[in-house]
């Protein structure tokens, strides 16, 4: 009797959909949120965003960041700002991908990413240096020349680093209305499950304009 029931299970077992994916062949689609490696951001203009404030090195818990700012050259600034972030490192191995660093950034330059895939051969090539964190010029993630064999060039596309979908507050009736300025990569983002001015349940009743969004530019739609 025992020995039958034990079958039982493994047919039952044979016959549900299986959860794992021949990775790497195929990847997963990650959850809009998911924590993957970190990347500077520039505007739509290809200004870095980075002011080198260090708030990001600040308040990091695992004290893997390390930046240095230097004032802008008058005559070609890097940034808007006063100042930019000069040198710019993250330590991978320590990093915990907790993404304060991401909530500290007062001009959304460090942003985090759907890449994870981040083996090295050597402990010194898991310090991202600013050349290899700082998007290119079209917003998609660095991904070195010739590309890194790490790298999924059709992941890549969509993989910058903009984690917010629709407003920072996530309220529906900001839906495809960026409140800072939208990302030089692919752009909007769909909104995330709930978020959606078509799921209105979830969208609080009152006071709601888009047109009250802080730090709202009509420009940068
Ligand atoms: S994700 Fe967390 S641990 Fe990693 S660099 Fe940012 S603040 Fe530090
Ligand atoms: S990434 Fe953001 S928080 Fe860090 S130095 Fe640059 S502007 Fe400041």
């Amino acid at each position: 009797m025992g020995r039958f029931s034990g079958f039982k299970v493994t047919l039952r077992q044979m016959f549900k959909p299986r959860v794992t994916t021949h990775y790497p062949k195929v990847k997963r689609e990650k959850p809009q949120r998911f924590h993957g490696r970190h990347v500077l951001n520039r505007y739509p203009d290809g200004m870095e965003k980075c002011i080198g404030c260090e708030l990001c090195a600040g308040v990091c818990p695992a004290r893997c960041i390390y930046v240095r700012g230097a004032d802008n050259p008058p005559d070609a600034p890097v940034s808007p700002g006063e100042r930019f972030g000069f040198v710019y490192e993250i330590n991978m191995l320590r990093c915990i991908f907790c993404a304060m660093c991401v909530e500290a950034c007062p001009t959304e330059a460090i942003t985090m990413t759907h890449l994870f895939e981040m083996s090295v051969e050597d402990r010194d090539d898991a310090i991202y240096t600013k050349d290899e964190l700082l998007v290119e010029a079209d917003g998609t993630p660095n991904h070195g020349q010739p590309p890194s064999r790490l790298i999924d060039l059709e992941e890549l596309k969509i993989a910058d680093g903009w984690m917010r979908a629709t407003a920072p507050a996530g309220r529906a009736s900001y839906e495809g209305i960026p409140a800072w300025s939208p990302s030089a990569g692919v752009g909007l983002r769909p909104p995330e499950m709930g978020q959606s001015a078509t799921d209105a349940a979830t969208d609080e009743p009152g006071d709601d304009s888009p047109d009250e969004a802080p730090g709202h530019h009509d420009e940068e739609e």
